[in-house]
């Protein structure tokens, strides 16, 4: 698994995302955000490989 970190284009908010595929073959991913409470665009800001 990969850890996305992604920001949040309307809030600059920014989560961590686990998924299992490569998320920089999207420019943007739209998903839920807390902070605005809705789906929003998201883009992504870096990730870091989990070794276990
Ligand atoms: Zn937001």
């Amino acid at each position: 698994m990969t850890k996305w970190t992604l920001r949040c284009e309307s809030c600059g908010g920014e989560k961590v995302l686990d998924v299992g595929f490569n998320l920089y073959e999207f420019k943007r991913v739209y998903i839920y955000c807390p902070k605005c409470r809705a789906n929003t665009f998201h883009i992504v800001v870096g990730h870091e490989e989990q070794s276990e």
